[in-house]
């Protein structure tokens, strides 16, 4: 395999897509090695078929706004692949979305799936419409018309839909309203469904749980502990929730959290009824975490400004992709951080990505550090194909053992100098590409 062969032939085809294009050069860097090893993939054009997505749907979605004028957006869905499962991935509803933000995600998508060892493929979709500032009214107009035109694409056995930025329990609730309507069937064709009509205890705090138990055992691993270390997150949404609430418990302090107008730091911990003002300030609708200071006494807010340039233990990207630059890596490094978590996908760049991993920083890839969501997605299918609801405690033990399979399995194709570091990139990079591509060499060329 030539990298640059097949990067440029991709730039040729889909000029202008660099997130789609940072995804997937990032993976092909780590498998490149293992890739040469098995010429039975590149007779099997394991490559060329896997970096394409299987079919990508796009569509208009036409709604009607309170003041009785008509908007339009633009809806997707990316099927990318279905080699070990139904496609399975978020929807994320937000302005920046578009075609290269969703292919990027759903490659990303089915190699994480493929971690979690549940058979799952990849999928991502959305649109580039934002909740920010629309009323609950517009919010369900908007999502039943998202899913009048994707419905027929999707169901329990061939696409599983689920949230991502800007899709929560109240956009699932209405999109997941408006299919079942459509389709006359109710076995559960979204995950992140509410705990009354057949979601799963734990889902919505599955990501960030699930990036704490990784984190916690990485840190391990390396001869260190979770307990008294500082935390700086970024993003102030779900997953952002999630991870508070697991790093305090663990024994960890949060010292920070963002919005898109600047970032919190509350030496004093955000923990306690501070994480739940955190939901508060979310579901306000306004976008914005400069409240907390003056709620708070304890904390400063840092109005356009990013965490990063905090000195703390472990740093948690949350919020979305590339959030976390050069600089802002060198700063960290700068600050002796030990550890950092890409709880967003994608939430490093390339160049601060490589940055970190030079100076053996522990770096948490999304695909292995933030499976626990899509994870208990999974977990949420088997409760609805059995038609039963499992205790939390039952499915935050599943979650934290596939935590733990993920790290096994990033240890066994990361492991370097002599098994004293961890490049958990690398190892969940061959890892899932691994499983992908002997599923998809099984399974002939199709
Ligand atoms: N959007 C989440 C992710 O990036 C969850 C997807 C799912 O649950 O299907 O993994």
């Amino acid at each position: 395999m030539k990298i640059t062969d097949i990067i440029s032939a991709l730039d040729a085809k889909h000029p202008g897509e660099s997130e789609y294009r940072q995804a997937v050069m990032e993976v092909l860097v780590c498998i490149e090695d293992i890739y040469n090893q098995h010429p039975e993939f590149e007779k099997a054009a394991i490559i060329e078929r896997l970096v394409e997505p299987d079919r990508i749907f796009t569509f208009k979605v036409p709604w009607i706004d309170d003041k009785g004028k008509v908007r339009v957006n633009l809806g997707y869905r990316v099927q990318f692949n279905n080699a070990i499962g139904p496609y399975k991935g978020g929807l994320r509803f937000h302005a920046s979305v578009n075609l290269s933000t969703l292919k990027f995600l759903g490659f990303e998508q089915t190699f994480k799936n493929a971690l979690t060892s549940l058979p799952m493929g990849g999928a991502k979709g959305g649109s580039d419409f934002s909740v920010r500032g629309k009323s609950n009214a517009e919010i369900m107009r908007f999502c039943q018309s998202f899913m009048l035109e994707l419905w027929q694409n999707i169901g329990a056995n061939t696409d599983i839909p689920a949230g991502d930025i800007g899709v929560g329990g109240r956009e699932i609730g209405y999109l997941y309203g408006m299919y079942k309507k459509l389709a006359r069937e109710n076995t559960g064709t979204f995950t992140g469904k509410g705990l009354d009509y057949g979601g799963s205890l734990i889902r919505p705090e599955a990501t960030g749980y699930g990036a704490l138990y990784f984190i916690d055992k990485a840190l391990a691993h390396h001869g260190h502990q979770l307990k008294g270390k500082t935390v700086a997150v970024s993003g102030f949404g779900n997953v952002a929730w999630g991870a508070c609430l697991k790093a305090t418990e663990l024994g960890a302090k949060v010292i920070t959290i963002s919005g898109p107008d600047g970032y919190i730091y509350d030496p004093e911990g955000i923990e306690g009824e501070k994480i739940d003002f955190m939901l508060e300030l979310r579901n306000s609708g306004e976008d914005i975490v400069a409240p907390y200071a003056d709620k708070y006494p304890s904390a400063t807010f840092y109005a356009n400004k990013r965490p990063w340039e905090q000195k703390v233990d472990i740093a948690l990207p949350c919020a979305i992709q590339n959030e976390m630059n050069e600089q802002d890596a060198q700063q960290l490094i700068n600050n002796k951080v030990l550890c950092v978590g890409e709880v967003s996908n994608m939430g490093c760049t390339t160049a601060a990505t490589d940055l970190l991993i030079e100076h053996k920083v522990i770096f948490a890839p999304g695909k292995a550090v933030n499976a626990g969501g899509v994870a208990t997605s999974g977990l949420e299918m088997t409760q609805n194909a059995m038609h039963i609801q499992w205790s939390a405690q039952e499915v935050d033990s599943n979650l934290k053992e596939i935590m733990s399979k993920i790290h096994d399995q990033c240890v066994k194709y990361g492991s370097q100098d002599g098994g004293a570091y961890v490049n958990y990139a690398k190892g969940a990079n061959i890892a899932g590409f691994m499983k992908v591509a002997n599923a998809m060499m099984a399974q002939g060329v199709v």
